[in-house]
């Protein structure tokens, strides 16, 4: 097994002093999905901002790939790709255009033979001419995922990427997810939904008040404390 990311005590204080992050402390080995479930204001988005150095960490560090975030940011960022959770789509671009820039953001080569790639990965090659705005919610979560995929991370982070979707565009999201681990992408969602984490990680983190309280393979969790006892740890 190869670790592809590492996260040591991290630590993350709001202006004013609000403690998000308390000292996280997790490995990410190459082509897992590991699922961090936690209720509102639980920490998951800032721990993603603060692993992709959209935020600062107060102190702890990250390595992606070997490289660090804060020491290393271009190397770092260039191994992640990350999906928020607003849709931030520009809507009159096409969908080929989108992930043609984003490309271009990184500094990867023009490749329309990549760009090819990714959209057919997402399923989204036959809407490649069409606006972004004239695709359908989860066409437009495929956009968003091909377009942080663009510059061929190795790790996908995806923030809350079912929050407000209807049960077949969250079905449809796990299809992706599966698909993607498959093509060997290593997956960190965040979710409110136990069931969500069951149906599509390797391993699954509880996440609340700035803590990991645990983290576990799938099978070894639900064996151990089974969804009642974690939705104890959620409250
Ligand atoms: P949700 O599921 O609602 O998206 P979350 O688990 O992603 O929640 P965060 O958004 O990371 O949680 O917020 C963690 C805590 O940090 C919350 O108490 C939140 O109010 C606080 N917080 C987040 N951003 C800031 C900020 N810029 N300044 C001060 N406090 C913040």
């Amino acid at each position: 097994m190869t670790t592809i990311l590492s996260i040591k005590d991290l630590r993350k204080s709001y202006e004013g002093g609000f403690e998000a992050l308390k000292g996280l402390t997790l490995d990410i080995e190459q082509g897992e999905i590991l699922a961090l479930l936690g209720p509102n204001g639980a920490g998951k988005t800032t721990l993603i901002s603060t692993i992709c150095g959209i935020t600062s960490a107060t102190s702890g560090n990250v390595t992606v790939g070997g490289h660090d975030i804060q020491q290393d940011f271009r190397a770092a960022r260039r191994m992640i790709g990350l999906v928020p959770q607003e849709i931030a789509l520009e809507p009159f671009e096409t969908v080929a255009n989108t992930v043609r820039f984003s490309r271009g953001l990184f500094g990867k080569p023009k490749d329309d033979a990549r760009i090819e790639e990714i959209l057919r990965k997402l399923s989204l090659w036959d809407k490649r001419k069409n606006a972004v705005k004239e695709l359908s919610g989860g066409m437009k979560r495929r956009v968003l995922i091909a377009k942080a995929l663009a510059h061929e991370p190795r790790v996908l982070f995806l923030d809350e990427p079912t929050a407000g979707v209807d049960v077949e565009l969250r079905k449809d999201m796990w299809e992706i997810v599966a698909e993607l681990k498959q093509q060997g992408v290593t997956i960190i969602l965040t979710t409110h939904y136990i069931e969500e984490a069951e149906a599509i990680a390797d391993r699954i983190g509880v996440i609340n008040n700035g803590e990991l309280l645990l983290v576990e393979q799938k099978a070894t969790l639900m064996a151990q404390m089974g969804k009642k006892q974690i939705e104890v740890q959620l409250a």
